[in-house]
Formats: structure tokens, C-alpha cells, sequence
């Protein structure tokens, strides 16, 4: 930041949202970061002589997304995703920053294969980046947060029937282990984001789902809501007790369900250092058992009853859930197929992070979130999250110039055609929607308008607490 350097982009809106508020003016961009909000005097209008001028009118200036949750794959299965792809994914869904998840091949559980890993993604990353590394070696945990991790990620779960995608090296579900890397963590300061999860109880409830069901995304589905969800129940009941006995800081990814967003709540009024994630896809998308029926295996991951994604709802809008993760889980068609017959034995998750702005976007036309909560949830919260509050994720002065411009009563409809994801696909295809971005800012550079992206693949920068 260099207050001396020339302005270089002024981006004028009658709606932008900034940290004081909406504003019907200009922001002053120098060398990648906001130097100036203003309000213009109408007769006097903001110009410079070197500076490029994009005045959006009415459209929307948000902060650009913070995506603190992000399966990009890279390395081990680039074949449905890497850097390159879905950071242009991200840039044209509006995402500006992406922090990826660590069940990749080998996962960063070391300070080594750490570096290897940020490698990749400096080489590839068209938006600006950043890594939730394993935190399954807690004699690797220091090393790791001085080197730079965003954050630890823990998976409860290991797979009985499938290898993949909570490989040996992602996963800890012994109880005392997990104890001494919440114990770990806690040193460091930095977060541990916790996929909560019991593996005995899932194993028993998917015995009981194929007996009575079969094997099917039905049966799938319905077996991860058994006795309401308890096999992530007990996983977010276990890691709040540890949280207590620790001190760390527990962030708990896609929560859905009724008593886990409970105990949740009860943590949170008694001040401890605990937060919240909900998925856009949980939110909007698999809440209906039609969904699941149609497009099986590729909507699965999860599917939330009614009650669960009432009891969803009312927690992202009284703040017990904290940030919205996009969970973008690419994976080939060859590997969801074979969920048709036998959906336990089969991956789960579906490609969110190019869409899920816009799925938002259309939820608040109509009525049943605010825009300002949306950045919230998306930009301010993550970047809070992980240390970057000032710097990501919101617009004020000193702030990296992350921008997405959004066209609020666009009406659109998603092709599969436009999907940027290296996997190709998405369950969305046909779906109409009402508001879109139509063009991302990078630290001030045009990086993406009107779906095409244009910032390059290691044009993004990592980020560092
Ligand atoms: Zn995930």
C-alpha cells in the first residue's frame, strides 16, 4: 500500500456496499487497493487523468467473495479439477479469493508437501488463494502456521466402503488424537475447521439404510438424517467438549442439522470460541427430496428433511451460522454414476463455487435474505475468519480492490455449457435465476465480465495472515 502510487482504476456505482454502508459513489483504486470510497460532488465529478473510469449505474459493487472451503484437487485428481480451472470457476461466480481443502494426494499434512502444494496453486491460481492444510500431524502443526496455512481442517470420518474422498492423512477420528490436535491447534492461534462426523455410527446407519432401502442416493440420503442426524451430532457434540477442554478455535463446516445447530448456539451465548458454516447447496438446493431423486448420485453429498432446513435457515439469519463455504466438490461423471446402484460406495458432492453468488442473489429477490448478510456470510466473515479482516473481504480504504459487480434483476438461467469446473457438470443446468455478476475485480484488475475470465492462471496472489 503506497499512497504516492498513481490512481489507476476508479469504479463508480450508485450502490456500493461498503463497511459503513451503501454508497452512492466511487471507489479509488492504486496499485490493487482502495485508496479512497467517496461520494461525488455531481458538478465535480471523480476523475483522474491516468485513471480508467468503469461506472457501473445502478448495478451492484460487493465486496469480492471469500470462499474459505473449496475442493480444488490439485494435486492427485486433476482430472476433475485444478487451480486453473476453478479459480476461473470462482472469478465468474464472483469469488475473489479461494481457500481449498486438503484431501488431495499427497494432502498437506507437512511443512514440505505444504509448500509443494502452494506451489502448484501459485503456478496455476487465477483468483487469490490460500490453504486449509491437514492437521493430522500435530508435530507438523506449528510448522505448518508459520509457514503460512490459512487454517487446519480435521475430516471426523473415515471411509469403510470407499477410498475416496477421506483418504488416510485427511481424517482422525480417535478421540484422543483429535485432543492433542486441538491442543496443537490451540498454540498456533489459527482455526481448525472440523467436518463433523461419527465413523461407527455411520457405518451402523449405512447397514441399516441398505438393509431397509438398498443401496441407492435415496437410501444414502436418508441414512446420514437417522435418529436426525446423529452421526453428525455426535461428531459437533465431541469436538464442542474438546473445544472447551482446549481453548481452540472450532470452526464446524456444513452444519444442517436442528440439534447440532443447538448445541452450536449454546456455545456460542456462552462466548466460546466457536463458529459456523452453512453450504449454499444445503441452503437452496438439496432440501428436497425431488432433487435427490432426479438427479441422484450428483446431487449427493446430503439431503436436508424439511425441519432441517427450517432449523438452517433460522441459524443463518440469527448468526449462529457464521460463514457460507461454497463446498465446491468436483468430481467426473465416470466416478458419480456408479451412485445409481450403489451410492455408499461412491463420492459425494457437486461443483457449487461458480453459482452459488447467484444462487443467493436470487433468495434475497425474493425476500428471504438481505444482500448486506449475503457479503457477510460469503466475503467479511471468512476473511475475519482467518486474519484477513481490513484486507479481504470488505471495501474500505486499505482493503486489496476485490470487486464483483452484480446485476440484481438479471434474470438468467444456468447452462452446463458456461460451467468453468473442470468436471464439466452441474445439477443446476436449466435453473432460472434473478441477479448475476457481471464482472469480477482482482486487487483493481478486471479479472472477469460477463462469464468471460480473463485474469491468467498464476496471476493470483496467496494470502497470508
Ligand atoms: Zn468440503
Amino acid at each position: 500500500m503506497n499512497a504516492d502510487q498513481p490512481v489507476d482504476l476508479i469504479v463508480r456505482s450508485r450502490r456500493i456496499l461498503t463497511t459503513n454502508g451503501w454508497l452512492d459513489g466511487a471507489i479509488e483504486i492504486r496499485g490493487g487497493w482502495i485508496s479512497a470510497t467517496a461520494t461525488p460532488d455531481p458538478s465535480t465529478p471523480v476523475q483522474h487523468p491516468t485513471a480508467r473510469t468503469i461506472d457501473v449505474g445502478n448495478h451492484l459493487v460487493l465486496p469480492g467473495l471469500v470462499d474459505s472451503h473449496a475442493h480444488i484437487r490439485e494435486p492427485g485428481f486433476t482430472d476433475k479439477e485444478d487451480w486453473a480451472h476453478g479459480s476461473a470457476a470462482a472469478l465468474a461466480g464472483g469469488v475473489t479469493t479461494v481457500v481449498d481443502m486438503p484431501n488431495v494426494n499427497p494432502p498437506p499434512n507437512t511443512v514440505e508437501r505444504f509448500l509443494a502444494h502452494r506451489a502448484l496453486a501459485q503456478a496455476g491460481a487465477r483468483s487469490d488463494f490460500a490453504h486449509n492444510v491437514a492437521g493430522t500431524v500435530p508435530s507438523e502443526i506449528a510448522g505448518l502456521a508459520d509457514a503460512g496455512a490459512a487454517a487446519f481442517k480435521v475430516f471426523m470420518v473415515r471411509d469403510a466402503r470407499r477410498t475416496y474422498p477421506h483418504m488416510p492423512g485427511i481424517a482422525v477420528d480417535d478421540h484422543a488424537e483429535l485432543l492433542a490436535v486441538c491442543e496443537a491447534v490451540a498454540t498456533t492461534g489459527k482455526v481448525l475447521m472440523v467436518h463433523p462426523h461419527d465413523s461407527s455410527l455411520g457405518e451402523l446407519y449405512s447397514q441399516r439404510a441398505i438393509a431397509q432401502w438398498g443401496r441407492g442416493p435415496v437410501s444414502y440420503a436418508r441414512s446420514l438424517r437417522m435418529n436426525d442426524g446423529l452421526v453428525m451430532d455426535t461428531g459437533i457434540a465431541t469436538m464442542l467438549l474438546l473445544q472447551r477442554a482446549t481453548g481452540v478455535r472450532l470452526h464446524l463446516l456444513h452444519v444442517s442439522t436442528p440439534n447440532g445447530i443447538a448445541m452450536i448456539r449454546a456455545a456460542k451465548a456462552e462466548g466460546r470460541a466457536v463458529t459456523a458454516e452453512a453450504n449454499p447447496f444445503h441452503m437452496l438446493v438439496v432440501n428436497s427430496m425431488a432433487t435427490i431423486e432426479r438427479h441422484g448420485p450428483f446431487a449427493m453429498g446430503q439431503w436436508l428433511p424439511e425441519a432441517h432446513a427450517e432449523a438452517l435457515w433460522a441459524a443463518v439469519l440469527d448468526g449462529t451460522i457464521d460463514v457460507i463455504g461454497s463446498d465446491h466438490t468436483p468430481h467426473t461423471r465416470a466416478e458419480k454414476e456408479p451412485g445409481w446402484q450403489d451410492m455408499f460406495a461412491t463420492p459425494g458432492g457437486s461443483p457449487t463455487i461458480q453459482h452459488y453468488l447467484s444462487l443467493l442473489l436470487t433468495a434475497a429477490a425474493e425476500g428471504q435474505i438481505s444482500v448486506e448478510r449475503i457479503v457477510e456470510l460469503c466475503a467479511t466473515a471468512p476473511a475475519r475468519l482467518l486474519g484477513w479482516a481490513g484486507r479481504k473481504g470488505s471495501i474500505q480504504v486499505g482493503a486489496d480492490a476485490d470487486l464483483v459487480v452484480v446485476d440484481p434483476d438479471a434474470q438468467a438461467t444456468i447452462r452446463e455449457a458456461d460451467v468453468l469446473s473442470k468436471c464439466g457438470w452441474t445439477i443446476l443446468d436449466g435453473r432460472p435465476v434473478t441477479g448475476v455478476p457481471t464482472m469480477t475485480i482482482r486487487r483493481g484488475e478486471v479479472a472477469m465480465v460477463d462469464g468471460t475470465v480473463l485474469a491468467t492462471p498464476g496471476s493470483g496472489r496467496h494470502v497470508t495472515a
